[in-house]
C-alpha cells in the first residue's frame, strides 16, 4: 500500500509540474501575441495619504482581449521573467506610463507614477540604456514624479549588481520603492544599504491586521523600521476603512487599495482625482 502511494505521489507531482510549465509556456504565448497585437493596456490605481491629496497612481499591466475582458498579469507572469520579453514589455510599460503621467500634468494633474520593474528587466544589461531613453522621449517629465516598484526579492538575485543600478536610478533623480515587502526575507542590513526611499508593505500582511497579531506585530515592526530608516511607508490592499483607522494608529499614511479606489483605465483618473475626498476618519 504505501509502495503504491508513493508511486501516485510522485504521479501527482509529475502532473503538478507539468501544468506549471503548461502554464509558464501560456503566460509566454499570450504576451508575445498582445506584444504583437498592442493588446497591452495599462490601469491605474491611485495612492493617497491619509486625511490628505491623492499622491499619485500605480500603473498596472493588463492584457486587453478584445472582447471585452482584461486578463491580469497573474495569467501571464512567466512572460515578466522571460529573457526576451521582459524587456519588451518593460519598455512599453516605462514608455506609456511616463507619457500618460505627462499627459496628466499637462492638463494640470501633477501625479506620482509607480511603475512596477521585473527583477529580470532590472538585472538586464539593457535596462539603464532603457531608462536613459524614456527619459530622452519625455524630457519635460519631472523625474521625482517617477517611482520604480521592485519587489523586495528582486535585489537579491545579484545584489552587487542590483545596488549599482538602483544607485544610477536615483542619481538620474528617480525614486525606488520596494514593493511586496515581507515577503522576501529582507535583512535589516540589506534595508540600509539599498538605496530606496519607499516600502510598500505586502497587501499579505494589511489584510489580516485586524485579526492576526502577527501579522499586526510585523507591520509595526517594518513601519517603525522604514520611520528609523528615514523611509516613506506605503500599506498596499487596503480593502475597508477600519484597515485604514488601525494603520494610521500604527502610523502609516500612505494607502493604496481597495477601499481607496480599485485600478481604473487611465481615462477615469482625472474625474477621480478631481472628486477625491479624503478618506475620512472619525477616531
Ligand atoms: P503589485 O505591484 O504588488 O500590485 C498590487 C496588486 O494588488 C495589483 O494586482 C492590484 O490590483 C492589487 N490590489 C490593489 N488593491 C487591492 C486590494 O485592496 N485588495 C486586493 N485583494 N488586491 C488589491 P494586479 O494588477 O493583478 O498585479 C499583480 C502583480 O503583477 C503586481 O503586484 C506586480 O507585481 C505585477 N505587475 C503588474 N503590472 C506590472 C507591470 O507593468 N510590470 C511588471 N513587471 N509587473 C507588473
Ligand atoms: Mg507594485
Ligand atoms: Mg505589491
Ligand atoms: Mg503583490
Amino acid at each position: 500500500a504505501a509502495k503504491a502511494a508513493g508511486r501516485n505521489t510522485f504521479a501527482f507531482y509529475d502532473e503538478v509540474l507539468e501544468a506549471r510549465q503548461q502554464a509558464i509556456a501560456e503566460g509566454v504565448r499570450l504576451a508575445e501575441q498582445a506584444l504583437k497585437e498592442s493588446a497591452l493596456v495599462l490601469w491605474y490605481q491611485p495612492l493617497v495619504a491619509l486625511h490628505g491629496p491623492v499622491l499619485g497612481v500605480e500603473a498596472l499591466l493588463r492584457l486587453d482581449r478584445r472582447d471585452g475582458t482584461l486578463l491580469s498579469p497573474e495569467t501571464f507572469f512567466s512572460a515578466l521573467d522571460h529573457p526576451l520579453l521582459a524587456g519588451k514589455i518593460g519598455r512599453f510599460v516605462l514608455d506609456s506610463a511616463i507619457h500618460q503621467g505627462l499627459l496628466w500634468l499637462e492638463q494640470g494633474i501633477r501625479l506620482r507614477i509607480g511603475i512596477n520593474i521585473s527583477a529580470r528587466h532590472l538585472l538586464d544589461s539593457s535596462f539603464m540604456q532603457d531608462m536613459h531613453a524614456v527619459l530622452e522621449r519625455y524630457p519635460d517629465f519631472p523625474r521625482e514624479l517617477i517611482e520604480l516598484e521592485v519587489t523586495e526579492s528582486a535585489p537579491m538575485l545579484d545584489f552587487p549588481s542590483a545596488i549599482m543600478t538602483l544607485q544610477a536610478i536615483n542619481a538620474l533623480g528617480i525614486h525606488i520603492a520596494l514593493d511586496d515587502f515581507g515577503t522576501g526575507n529582507a535583512s535589516l542590513t540589506y534595508l540600509q544599504r539599498l538605496p530606496a526611499q519607499t516600502i510598500k508593505i505586502d497587501q499579505s500582511f494589511v489584510r489580516d491586521i485586524l485579526v492576526d497579531d502577527k501579522d499586526l506585530a510585523i507591520v509595526t515592526g517594518v513601519t517603525s523600521t522604514a520611520q528609523a530608516l528615514g523611509m516613506e511607508i506605503v500599506a498596499e490592499g487596503v480593502e475597508t476603512l477600519e484597515h485604514a483607522r488601525k494603520l494610521e494608529r500604527l502610523g502609516v499614511n500612505l494607502l493604496q487599495g481597495y477601499a481607496i479606489a480599485k485600478p481604473m483605465p487611465a481615462a477615469a483618473i482625472p474625474d477621480w482625482v478631481r472628486c477625491y475626498k479624503p478618506v475620512l476618519l472619525d477616531n
